[in-house]
């Protein structure tokens, strides 16, 4: 269990070395067949506890980015498909929302060990439609089964309060309710991990919800989906639809019967969804993209700096939300960092997930490596310098090169905007102040990673950084028990921990009066 608590990164998944040897050069068809026989292949969708398919029989195909092949075709729904999810999330949940605490509590706990239980087979999975290292995939099952865990926890400590009352005939109290239906639509990079530490939560509370994964990874979704039925949680509960995306989520948003919109993925879909939910005033979460400052001050260890730089930018190929976007370093340390940085991704080995040793998958498609392209010529063009790799890699498809581009400022993309992708901008500053300016100048504000040994700057710099999450000396911070979340353009509410739970519950206040006794 010594692996389950932090997820993704490597030092943390060595500690249990037997699991990966069994994967180790896995032929991607061999793995397919291996999902299979667990039953786990799911390529229906999931509406009332009934596995459908689109009612007009189109499909979408799913592909696997290390090699281009289709894993397998999944339905392509729309609205029609989506008001019957919403119309079966709405009938349960007058029976889920009214069970005991305990009871939900028990049908998670039940989800919780059957994703362990499978955990290979999901990490698979994941590696095979997301690309993403096995190592990696498995640390994301781990993280992404926590949430599960942890809600199933949260779900017995829904407390109200009761408020000392101003007349002493009245007694007030204050009641938390599930919020109802949500609809939660996930991206691609976590394909279960986005899914679990939103419907765990959800379901803790007595809520149902309506899912719609990316449709370049709806299959890791099928499949939690499966072990949530086999664990007991009710037909209907859970649902998930996945195809013509606008379309689905217009059924969503147009729906007065969903009450709440949850969405993780780019800045401008979930503006679009703020916006849809008006109309119908949903409660409304969204964890949209950064732009993370990762501050390494002259004062810094270097090796624990090049370390956490490493991690917090590398990881799933650069794509995430809290990578490392800019790595800012001060100017007394900047020569030494670059070099021992540059040493250790040199020490990324790119290739194919399912590969023994692989630490960097391909990008999720060609428009990915298209948008890294176009990042990395601006800064050029500009006057950076890539100091390592800078190409596309010589496997071709999707895969390119661990790429470090130095002396990158203000005016250039990759300062600008999340380049998503597996390149490191280094850019030079002389003062704490500089910094934090440079760090804040943007609309985005999700991660912030600082490097330095003296601990009045870490307060100083940690609570002047408009940030949701700061990372001090340590690139790899995500948790279930921790809030996950941004400020400014980069979302609203938080995800894990106990705050995680407000999200799913309004708050009722009750007024009992007259009760003195006549
Ligand atoms: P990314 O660039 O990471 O794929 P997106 O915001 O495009 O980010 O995708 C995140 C999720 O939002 C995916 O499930 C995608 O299908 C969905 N999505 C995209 N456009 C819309 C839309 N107009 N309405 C609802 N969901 C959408």
């Amino acid at each position: 269990m010594a692996m389950r608590r932090v997820a993704f990164h490597g030092r943390h998944l060595l500690s249990s070395p037997h699991l990966f040897r069994r994967h180790m050069n896995t032929e991607p068809m061999a793995a397919l067949d291996r999902i299979r026989n667990s039953g786990l292949l799911k390529t229906q969708g999931l509406v009332g506890g009934k596995w459908i398919d689109s009612y007009d029989g189109k499909k979408i195909e799913v592909q696997n980015p290390a090699t281009g092949d289709v894993i397998a075709s999944v339905p392509c729904m729309g609205s029609k498909e989506t008001t019957d999810a919403i119309s079966s999330a709405y009938s349960t949940y007058s029976s889920w929302s009214k069970l005991t605490a305990a009871e939900r509590s028990k049908a998670l706990r039940n989800w919780y060990d059957l994703i362990i239980k499978h955990k290979d087979e999901l990490a698979l999975l994941i590696t095979l439609e997301q690309g993403k290292p096995i190592k990696e995939a498995l640390g994301e099952v781990n993280y992404g089964a926590s949430f599960i865990e942890f809600f199933s926890e949260e779900a017995k400590r829904i407390y109200g309060d009761i408020i000392p009352a101003p007349l002493s005939d009245r007694r007030l109290l204050v009641l938390k309710q599930p919020v109802g239906v949500v609809g939660a639509i996930t991206p691609w990079n976590f394909p279960l991990a986005m899914i679990t530490r939103k419907v765990g939560p959800a379901l803790a509370c007595g809520c149902t919800v309506v899912v719609k994964p990316s449709e370049y990874t709806p299959l890791t979704a099928l499949a939690a989906a499966d072990l949530a039925l086999q664990a007991g949680i009710p037909p209907g509960a859970l649902n998930i639809v996945m195809g013509n995306a606008p379309e689905i989520g217009d059924a969503l948003l147009k729906s007065t019967q969903v009450r709440k919109i949850t969405f993780t993925g780019s800045t401008a879909v979930g503006k679009k969804l703020m916006e849809g939910s008006a109309s119908t005033v949903k409660k409304v979460s969204l964890e949209l993209g950064g732009n993370a400052p990762c501050i390494v001050f002259d004062d810094a260890d270097i090796d624990v700096a090049v370390k956490g730089s490493l991690a917090a930018k590398f990881r799933n190929s650069g794509q995430t939300c809290v990578c490392a976007n800019r790595i800012l370093v001060q100017e007394g340390i900047y020569e030494e960092f670059a070099k021992a940085f540059v040493k250790a991704v040199q020490g990324v080995q790119v290739g194919n997930g399912l590969v023994e040793g692989t630490s960097q998958g391909p990008l999720i498609n060609e428009a990915a490596v298209q948008k890294v392209e176009k990042f990395v010529n601006d800064a050029t063009s500009k006057g950076a310098n890539v100091i390592l790799g800078g190409r596309r890699h010589s496997l071709g498809k999707t895969f390119y090169e661990p790429t470090v581009v130095s002396n990158v400022n203000r005016d250039m993309l990759l300062f600008k905007d999340e380049v998503f992708g597996p390149v490191a901008p280094l850019v030079p500053f002389k003062t704490e102040e500089d910094a934090i300016s440079m760090a804040n100048d943007t609309n985005a504000g999700l991660a912030a990673y600082v490097f330095t040994k003296s601990i009045p700057r870490s307060w100083r710099v940690s609570e002047a950084l408009e940030y949701g999450l700061v990372g001090v000396n340590e690139g790899i911070i995500s948790t279930e028990v921790a809030p996950f979340g941004g400020v400014k353009q980069s979302g609203l509410g938080r995800e894990g921990s106990k705050y995680g739970m407000d999200e799913y519950l309004e708050v009722k206040y009750v007024c009992m009066g007259n009760l003195k006794e006549t």
